[in-house]
């Protein structure tokens, strides 16, 4: 019999882990979103909560439909990072550990994943977490979890839970959308529904830039199961094509598909092969196409000089802090300052050291602004050039548009930078650049530049529509952290052979 008031409990781990990149601590999580108790239902159900939307979608999915009693045990949240640190990982897993016994017995729980953690021990952190929660509920109580479209999927994540929702956007604007169906599934399970799942990975690991979901291969496998899945109405709870993370390096990486049906599970089967079948046969597909640096600085150059051209975005895709990168690589700017290029916005740069010299000089004033003087990874190159401090805020703001809409955002101390015709907008904390809050907090009109470059890999494109058409977009194939050009990277733990990196790869659904 479902309880009346049903007790359920609400966990997340939700960060995007790039092995090349430097390890993501405690301290990352904590600038971000680490909540414990009754803490994560309040944040939830705030006005501009830290956390990305799809606890608050939950939350507030479950409140409308009736009687429940939220129970929070933990939620950690950070941005796009290196490996989590082990020792956090593990003290994450106790505080969950101590927190679900203790609010024993339940009849549900929640979990916000993003599905491609690794950390500096472990491959499948989701899928330690899903066991451990498994074995204090026991395997009646029904696990509901949702998932980035970039998570990489092992056989844990998907059998130990009784549904697994995922984004089907990219850029990511369904994820409140995602977290009421989390809600609207658990109802269903509490009510005794059973649910069977089925997953089949691809030997594809899609370069970012081909899993978007406007257009391409990976849109049309979205579709298609989309589409089936309303058909086979109701057979089928849920569908969802993970992408997956390529710079992660698991063995569990690839291009899966996930079919939650309701009851049986031939039709669940049936239609993970269609659309896995779908997908391989577009495999050609998954290849990364970028513009060169420079067809890029002479475009720019050009939008600069001749006002009656398109104004042109410019998306350094290598240098994704939402991929883990540092968001702080030279290369781009550097070319457009050296090329003379004019009427252009740069942002956002991760230099803490700088912004806090901007501040400490003040408004108006001219100096040498020396880039990454105290970075030391991989491509984070110093570089120093005469600036003028053209405007210092304190970096707090309200996501406007696209994935950060809404949500309580915090840069740190920031400043502009006029640096020849190009004005940069330098940051303390590292955050891609997904919203055009970031330029207009420092009083930048975006509608006035010929040219705007931006560090971010895809999700900047829900945030700067109103301003850039698809045709306008500019993806520049730079050195970085997450260049798509995989094989420019050293893999260690991918499944080979695997396309984009391999010929002669192989697909059989047996
Ligand atoms: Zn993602």
């Amino acid at each position: 019999m479902p309880a009346d008031n049903p007790k359920i409990a609400l966990l997340g781990f939700s960060i995007e882990c790039n092995k090349f990149a430097p390890p993501a601590t405690k301290a990352h999580f904590a600038a971000r979103t680490y909540l414990e108790g009754d803490a994560i239902i309040s944040e939830a159900r705030g006005p501009t909560p830290t956390m990305l939307p799809e606890t608050p979608g939950f939350v507030a999915a479950m409140d409308a439909a009736g009687p429940w009693q939220p129970i929070g045990i933990a939620l950690a949240m950070a941005e796009p990072n290196g490996p989590v640190e082990h020792a956090f990982f593990e003290e994450l897993l106790a505080t969950m550990t101590t927190g679900l016994k203790a609010a024993l017995p339940l009849d549900g729980v929640y979990f916000c994943a993003h599905g491609a953690a690794i950390t500096t021990a472990e491959d499948d952190p989701e899928g330690v977490m899903f066991q451990r929660i498994r074995e204090i509920v026991g395997p009646d109580v029904p696990v509901v979890a949702t998932f980035d479209l970039h998570a990489n999927v092992s056989d844990r994540m998907v059998d130990l839970i009784d549904a697994f929702i995922g984004y089907r956007t990219n850029p990511h604007l369904d994820m409140r959308e995602r977290g009421a169906e989390a809600a609207a599934a658990l109802r269903e399970l509490l009510a005794g529904a059973k649910t069977a799942r089925v997953r089949l990975r691809l030997p594809i690991v899609p370069p970012t830039v081909t899993m978007l979901t406007a257009a391409g291969p990976y849109a049309e496998m979205i579709e298609l199961g989309t589409r089936r899945q309303q058909e086979l109405q109701p057979a089928i709870l849920n569908v969802s094509v993970m992408g997956g993370f390529a710079y992660a390096d698991t063995a569990k990486n690839g291009l899966s598909v996930i079919v939650t049906a309701r009851g049986d599970k031939a039709p669940a089967d049936a239609l993970a092969r269609e659309i896995a079948q779908y997908g391989w046969q577009q495999r050609g597909r998954f290849h990364a196409r970028l513009t060169p640096l420079e067809a890029a600085v002479e475009k720019a150059l050009a939008a600069g000089r001749d006002p009656s051209l398109p104004a042109a975005c410019f998306a350094d895709v290598a240098d994704n802090p939402g991929g883990g990168a540092r968001g702080n690589t030279m290369y781009l700017l550097r070319a457009f300052a050296e090329a003379g290029v004019r009427g252009a916005l740069f942002g956002i740069i991760y230099d803490p050291d700088l912004a806090a010299e901007a501040h400490g000089h003040g408004l108006h004033y001219h100096f040498t602004a020396d880039f990454n003087r105290n970075e030391t990874t991989n491509f984070s190159e110093p570089w120093s050039a005469p600036a003028r401090v053209a405007a210092l805020r304190d970096g707090n703001c309200v996501g406007r548009r696209g994935i950060y809409a809404g949500q309580r955002l915090a840069v740190g101390p920031c400043a502009a930078l006029a640096i020849g015709g190009i004005i940069v907008v330098v940051v303390s904390r590292r955050l891609q650049c997904a919203d055009p809050i970031f330029f207009e907090m420092m009083g930048l009109d975006i509608r006035k530049a010929r040219s705007v470059a931006v560090k971010s890999r895809g999700h900047f494109r829900g945030g700067f529509d109103e301003f850039f058409k698809p045709e306008q977009i500019v993806e520049v194939d730079l050195p970085g952290l997450t260049s798509p050009i995989l094989s420019r990277f050293t893999w260690t733990r991918l499944p080979r052979p695997v396309i984009p990196l391999d010929d002669n790869v192989e697909f059989r659904l047996t």
